[in-house]
């Protein structure tokens, strides 16, 4: 599922591309019933017809197209949601959930093979993204705040970083990554956290977010960027899925877990309980 630089990425790449455009005409697939959020499909494609497109932000997973008239169009790719930019039409694929003409013969395609992807059309952002935790790479994400959320909770730390309300953003593969960075076992209870352990986390987060960012996202399954390429961040990574692997920092064999139901890796020596 795409994460946060994944989603940061696919936001830069319209930018650079939509920022000033007019939708022209939208359409969304017969076949795609979930796909629209709060109205029909109908509605919703009228709503963005001849809007212009004035911004392309971005909070947590979601990405906010905004538009003229104060309506945000919000996209959430879920599992396997792609979202293209490309000229002169959408290309003839059967998961073809939703197509977006722009004034300057340009489009934006949705492609959802498992069709968990979903959109809005708002007024208010709030109203879907309300109730996400701080933003890792802005000044909200605060390191005493981010431990008093820790200390609250009694699952394991892998699972409440999963938890988008404690912190926007954060999926499988980065959560893996940055308790691997901070020395963390996976399976720790969150309230069980020190202090000194917080801030390493709260440091690894960051790190490994921005590197992801630099490196186009992760590309292990199916995330492609607007252009539809791949990232490059899933060869650097450093214990997600190298289940049997030799540790990169001690040698020791990679272990892979269940933890609140999510696949987790990590290092026994290096990420001692
Ligand atoms: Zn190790």
């Amino acid at each position: 599922m795409p994460e946060l630089p994944e989603v940061e990425t696919i936001r830069r790449d319209l930018l650079a591309v939509v920022l000033g455009r007019t939708v022209r005409d939208a359409w969304i697939s017969p076949n795609a019933p979930r796909l629209v959020q709060l109205m029909t499909p109908e509605a919703f494609c009228r709503g963005l017809g001849g809007r212009r497109i004035e911004d392309v932000g971005r909070r947590g997973k979601y990405l906010l197209i905004h538009l003229e008239g104060g309506l945000t169009w919000i996209v959430h790719l879920r599992m396997t949601g792609r979202l293209q930019h490309t000229l002169g039409g959408c290309p003839d694929d059967a998961h073809l959930r939703a197509k977006f003409e722009l004034d300057d013969g340009r489009w934006l395609c949705f492609i959802d093979m498992r069709k968990f992807g979903t959109m809005w059309l708002v007024d208010d952002v709030e109203l879907v993204t309300g109730k996400l935790g701080p933003e890792p790479l802005e000044e909200t994400f605060d390191v005493a705040a981010f431990h008093g959320s820790l200390r609250r909770r009694s699952a394991a730390i892998k699972a409440v970083l999963l938890d988008q309300a404690v912190l926007a953003g954060v999926g499988n593969i980065y959560a893996d990554e940055s308790l691997f960075r901070a020395g963390i076992d996976p399976r720790k209870a969150a309230k069980r956290i020190s202090g000194p352990a917080a801030r390493r986390l709260h440091e690894a987060i960051v790190e490994v977010l921005l590197e992801a960012v630099g490196d186009r996202g992760s590309s292990f399954q199916d995330y492609v960027d607007a252009q539809g390429e791949a990232g490059y961040h899933q060869l650097k990574v450093r214990v997600f899925r190298r289940t049997d692997e030799p540790c990169l920092v001690c040698g020791t064999t990679i272990r892979r877990v269940k933890v609140g139901g999510r696949s987790t890796h990590f290092c026994p020596k290096c990420q001692r309980r």
